[in-house]
């Protein structure tokens, strides 16, 4: 018996996505004293996927099949049904992102599984296999049973954290056996943003709102995230008005976000935004109006002109850098 894991990486890296589905993975295996194994599909090599034992990993299957590049989640789930056959497990935990959402639907099928997505943290109970779930955006908890005897859990982002405890990962080639028909996608041109953090992956986020008054005022937005290493975002109205691309927009129709650090600048804070950043550890919000719905939320809050909050700002973290 084992927890298998799926291992997320681009570009030959594991994501971080990834580290937390190891050590969320690990601490399941080792709740319900089975093995934890990592599977990663995709060019990554042998010192990148040492990382893994970092976070408690023993053994990772590794095929490195570069068509596994294109993303395709009916192959990504054939191979993961290989896998899980093949290491006996019963339990296979993915990251709760675009691929993780695609794909685990179809392994479930495959495997004959329960699922359940956007799991919280580890199983109340293992008999019955009873798990926390996010739903309605974040705003609740809902409790699902399992009763297969196989399940399938996607791992809410940010939710149970990167853990590190030191052991050495075996790493070992895996075939799933795959044909050139079972990878029915092809990608013929990608366009990569360059030079700016993935909001999914950004452990910082700046964002603005209608309150910035207007594209003009978002040097300021860009300079933080600069200085923070940090994401850009943005609410509804600023991406409809065509202030900032669709892609920054966040919330409840937009990016889902759980960053370790949300600066909301200008953002009045309403339900369908929040649904999208509720997620984050700290939320530090900057308003003028002290009555802003935003200060519910928020971990910190500043009332005042974001135009006059934010240069000080920057020159704070300037200061703290130097
Ligand atoms: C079905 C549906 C889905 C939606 N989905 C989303 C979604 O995914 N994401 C999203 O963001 N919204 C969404 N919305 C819109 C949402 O309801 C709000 O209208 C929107 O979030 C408001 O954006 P805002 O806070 O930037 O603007 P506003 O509500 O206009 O708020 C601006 C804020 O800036 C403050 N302010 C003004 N000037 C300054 C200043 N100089 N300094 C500091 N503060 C200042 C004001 O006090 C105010 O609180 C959705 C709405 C619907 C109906």
């Amino acid at each position: 018996m084992s927890v298998l894991i799926y291992i997320d990486n681009q570009d030959g890296k594991i994501k971080k996505a990834g580290f937390e589905a190891a050590s969320y993975g690990v601490a399941l295996a080792k709740e319900a004293g089975v093995a934890a194994v990592a599977v990663s599909l995709g060019n990554v090599d042998e010192s990148e996927l040492a990382k893994l034992g970092n976070y408690g990993i023993t053994k990772v299957l590794s095929c490195t099949d570069a068509r596994f590049a294109t993303l395709d989640n009916s192959a990504i789930a054939k191979a993961l049904a290989v896998a899980a056959n093949q290491s006996n497990a019963n339990i296979v935990v993915l990251a709760h992102n675009n691929l993780g959402k695609a794909v685990a639907p179809r392994l479930a099928v495959k495997l004959n599984a329960g699922l359940v997505s956007n799991v919280t943290g580890l199983p109340i109970s293992l008999q019955p296999f009873k798990v926390n779930k996010n739903v309605f955006t974040g705003k609740a908890i809902g409790h699902a049973l399992i009763y297969t005897e196989k399940k399938v859990l996607t791992l809410s982002y940010n939710s149970f954290g990167v853990i590190e405890q030191a052991a050495s990962a075996v790493i070992e080639s895996f075939d799933p056996g795959l044909n050139a028909s079972d990878f029915g996608l092809t990608v013929e041109q990608t366009q990569k943003v360059t030079g700016k953090i993935l909001l999914s992956e950004a452990e910082i986020v700046v964002a603005g709102g209608r309150g910035m008054k207007g594209p003009e005022n978002w040097t300021g937005i860009e300079q933080l995230a600069e200085e923070l290493g940090a994401g850009t975002a943005c609410s509804r109205p600023v991406s409809d008005e065509g202030w900032r691309p669709h892609g920054e927009h966040v919330g409840q129709t937009g990016k889902i976000i759980a960053p370790n650090l949300y600066f909301a600048f200008g953002i009045s804070g309403a339900i369908q935004h929040l649904g999208g950043v509720s997620g984050s550890k700290v939320i530090v919000a900057v308003n003028k109006d002290p009555d802003a719905p935003i200060f519910e939320a928020a971990d910190y809050g500043i009332v005042g002109d974001a135009m006059k909050v934010l240069p000080q700002f920057i020159e704070a973290v300037k200061e703290l850098k130097a």
